[in-house]
């Protein structure tokens, strides 16, 4: 798709921080973070919006979603647990669609927020 941000970063014509890469996905640091942790996970393929996705897509947005406890390992913030079972640590997963959604980047990406608050915060 020509003149897409995400595509190229995908192709590598525009630096970016990658952390994840394999034959469907990429994974890099939002250039704003709002959070100490703040990764987009994006198709290789062009989507251009979630309501542009039909069952067909169910295996990669299944990627998408999977990675996430992955990820979350990694940059050490997945869900744990204190020893009588108090939840600690988390993360957000969002994906903004259309202009009411607060979509910017017309390529599909979910973000991966998280971290120690408090957080500078997202835009709504
Ligand atoms: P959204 O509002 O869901 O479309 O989010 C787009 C996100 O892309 C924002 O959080 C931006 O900070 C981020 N972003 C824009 N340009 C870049 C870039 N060149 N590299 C990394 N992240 C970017
Ligand atoms: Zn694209």
């Amino acid at each position: 798709m020509e003149n897409c941000l995400f595509c190229k970063i995908a192709a590598k014509q525009i630096p970016s921080t990658v952390v994840h890469e394999d034959d469907d996905l990429m994974v890099f640091k939002d250039i704003n973070p709002a959070a100490p942790v703040h990764l987009l996970i994006i198709p290789k393929l062009h989507l251009s919006t979630l309501s542009d996705c039909t069952p067909e897509h169910a295996p990669l947005l299944g990627k998408m979603l999977t990675l996430v406890p992955q990820l979350a390992e990694q940059h050490n913030i997945a869900v744990a647990y204190e020893a009588d079972g108090t939840p600690t640590r988390g993360y957000k997963t969002l994906i903004n669609s259309g202009p009411d959604g607060g979509q910017e980047v017309y390529h599909l990406h979910m973000h991966l927020v998280g971290g120690p608050r408090p957080w500078r915060g997202m835009r709504t």
